[in-house]
């Protein structure tokens, strides 16, 4: 029988790492453990000494391809269960952080190996369950799809899916070649492009699992599947008609990415052709793909993007002691208050959600139950945490005691003088060390901590909208700022699973004051004479998600008046007030929620622009436009206004949706050199 290690295509110039499976691995395993039960099961569970995490690495597939070489010859053993000792993650994938710093040959040898070792599972002529308990993703997915039953269990922490071309590269330890086998084709294109991770019931839903039960009932059940026959994939015939399918794929994915995403559509190419022909033949066109790939600079730079995230979701501030929060209080409960005390409420801390009247309240509470009816309907919460994130929630419109709480956040309309008010009747009603947090978008956060007796507790929280969406928590300190409540809240932000990026009280803080200058010139642009349309085209063709003179729709043309206005006073030479937001508003031509601005809109939906579109001016337009969010940055970063150009570019692909492939925009102007950097 042909084996991926006697595969002529493989054999014919193996990599020095294969040489060394040929010849086989004798030291102990350091990251694993192998018992062989009474009952003929051999129970291999991964557990990195030292680390929350299992991932694989040269050193890991290596123990691993070891133990399997002995199971190989072990006449005693009928079955495998693969598992893992840690609390939260199954394998989290390929070791990026290793491979980030690896020569591309060395890259494309740990792809042999991967390969290589998952390949000898697969051939293991034993029963193989893959007990899945936490995250499992990436490799850690791949090495599953070569045993027979996979199952997971039910907790919060177990995500199931196949991430690589969110990071520029594609599945290439078998995930490309297997999936579609398993689930179809159609669902396996849809998973490995979009990089969903699916929880537990989902992944039972689409077929990657066939079973989910508690984690005490994984190892019970586990030892019941090596007694049965797997079933046959629900694959159907679809698999059959792969031109058709990988063609409206395609046809998709240029749709959605322009062909920006060179991952994507070549994840498309490869999992379609994979689905014919032998094992063998998909694995080399996975190798291929990828190693063609990691030569080119998106994927490090959405390795890097990746870690930069990874790095503020976890590292605390500096400097201070986080305390934990449990109890908060949003006053207003509006588009934003009502968001925030959703978010809070789902990741268990109790709110009290106060505003003027009942019926703003009633208002608040119909847009949250929206969003929990919603998230229940789409599987991604169960009916218990539906109902749990409800009754983590009460309301008032009376003044009650609040020295309870531990953070207020302010999400009352715009307005400073009701702020101030707001705030200085706060600080006679909550406790000595209550964390007074403002969410506005553009107010002065240090006018707002004139009001109170303690600035030093005083910090902004502005989160963006829609809250359960955007990932990104801008957090506003000021010199007086407490370490201990900066250290609370940056604590308290990541509780919430979000990513905060610490800045500077200043016009605009730092998402708005780099956008302001980019959408005021589209707006400019539009006034000489260019078509909506035009510009934002220029823009979707450079990555951005949304046009700018669209995203200014969504924003409300009042609202971005009101902060355009805010940063023009404070740097009047060169965010000069220009009418044009203002004589809109004026005629009642708010954007989407007027039904009218620089678009039309009928039930919510833009009416078609039949506007010519001018293409061959996209690229001076798109040069312009993307040379001011640049510049914009460059400036933030020279004022201190944000700690390091990391965060920057992490703020504006969080906040704005800055094109992740081009690294944020500091990164962008270094790259290409259109500023000096
Ligand atoms: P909104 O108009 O939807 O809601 C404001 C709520 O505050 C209303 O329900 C109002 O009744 C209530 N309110 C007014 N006075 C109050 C008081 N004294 N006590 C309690 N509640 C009071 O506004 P929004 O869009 O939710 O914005 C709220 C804040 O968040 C603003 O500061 C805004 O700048 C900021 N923000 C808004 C967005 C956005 O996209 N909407 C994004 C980020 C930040």
């Amino acid at each position: 029988m042909k084996t991926l290690l006697n595969c002529p295509s493989i054999i014919h110039d193996p990599p020095h790492v294969l040489q060394d499976i040929i010849h086989g691995h004798s030291m102990p395993p350091k990251h694993f453990r192998l018992e062989v039960d009474f009952d003929g099961i051999a129970w291999i569970t991964f557990d990195s000494p030292k680390s929350s995490a299992n991932v694989w690495n040269e050193e890991t597939l290596r123990e691993f391809n070891h133990l399997l070489e002995l199971l190989e010859h072990d006449t005693r053993v009928r079955a495998l269960v693969l598992r893992s000792a840690k609390d939260r993650i199954f394998i989290a994938g390929a070791d990026i952080k290793a491979i980030r710093h690896m020569q591309h040959v060395r890259v494309n040898d740990l792809i042999w190996l991967g390969q290589a070792v998952f390949d000898r599972l697969a051939r293991l002529k034993i029963v193989k369950v893959a007990a899945i308990h936490g995250a499992c993703m990436g490799g850690g997915f791949e090495v599953t799809l070569a045993c027979d039953w996979r199952i997971a269990s039910d907790s919060d922490c177990t995500k199931i899916g196949l991430p690589e071309t969110q990071l520029g590269i594609l599945p290439a330890w078998g995930g490309s070649t297997r999936l579609s086998r398993l689930i179809g084709l159609r669902k396996a294109l849809d998973l490995i492009t979009t990089g969903k991770l699916l929880k537990a019931s989902e992944a039972k839903r689409k077929g990657l699992v066939s079973h989910v039960v508690a984690p005490e009932r994984l190892e019970t059940l586990a030892r019941r599947l090596t007694r049965e026959k797997p079933k046959a994939p629900r694959v159907g015939f679809e698999n059959l008609f792969s031109s058709i399918i990988g063609h409206l794929a395609k046809r998709k994915a240029q749709e959605k990415t322009r062909g920006l995403y060179p991952s994507v559509t070549k994840a498309v190419d490869v999992v379609t052709h994979a689905v014919h022909g032998d094992i063998e033949h998909g694995l080399l066109l996975e190798r291929t793909a990828v190693a063609e790939l990691i030569k080119g600079r998106d994927s490090s730079r959405l390795i890097d993007l990746f870690f930069k995230r990874e790095e503020a979701g976890k590292r605390p501030a500096e400097g201070g002691t986080a305390l934990p929060i449990h109890d908060a209080t949003v006053i207003g409960a509006g588009v934003m208050g009502s968001g925030i005390a959703h978010t809070l409420a789902s990741r268990g801390v109790r709110v009290l959600m106060t505003d003027v009247s009942n019926d703003s309240l009633a208002r608040g509470l119909e847009r949250i139950h929206g969003l929990v009816s919603d998230a229940t309907r789409r599987r991604l919460i169960t009916k218990v945490q539906a109902r749990d994130t409800l009754d983590h929630i009460s309301t008032t419109h009376v003044p009650v005691p609040l020295n309870r709480h531990h953070l207020i956040i302010e999400a009352a309309t715009e307005s400073m003088s009701l702020k101030k008010k707001i705030f200085a009747d706060l600080a006679m009603r909550v406790s000595a060390d209550t964390i007074l947090a403002t969410n506005t978008s553009a107010l002065s956060v240090s006018d707002l901590a004139k009001t109170v007796p303690h600035p030093e507790r005083v910090i902004g929280l502005h989160f963006f909208n829609p809250v359960h969406r955007m990932p990104l928590v801008e957090i506003i300190t000021l010199p007086e700022t407490s370490p201990d409540v900066l250290a609370t809240v940056v604590g308290f932000v990541q509780k919430l699973g979000k990513t905060p990026v610490v800045v500077k009280d200043s016009p605009g803080f730092l998402v708005n004051r780099i956008l302001v200058p980019y959408l005021m010139e589209a707006v400019r642009l539009h006034e000489s004479g260019i078509p909506v349309k035009d510009i934002d085209e220029a823009m979707l063709e450079f990555g951005m998600p949304m046009g700018p003179m669209r995203l200014l729709d969504e924003i409300g043309l009042d609202v971005a008046a009101h902060v355009a206005k805010t940063l023009a006073d404070a740097f009047p030479d060169r965010f000069p007030h220009t009418d044009a937001l203002d004589k809109r508003v004026a005629a009642g031509h708010l954007g989407k929620k007027t039904g009218q601005g620089f678009y039309r809109y009928e039930k919510g939906h833009e009416v078609a622009d039949t506007t010519h579109s001018d293409l061959p001016r996209h690229e001076s337009i798109q040069t312009n436009l993307a040379l001011l969010i640049s510049q914009e940055a460059m400036r933030c970063l020279k004022e201190g206004i944000a700690r390091n150009a990391d965060d920057i570019d992490l703020a504006m692909v969080l906040g704005t949706g800055y094109p992740p492939f081009r690294g944020g925009p500091i990164t962008f102007a270094r790259d290409t050199g259109i500023i000096d950097y």
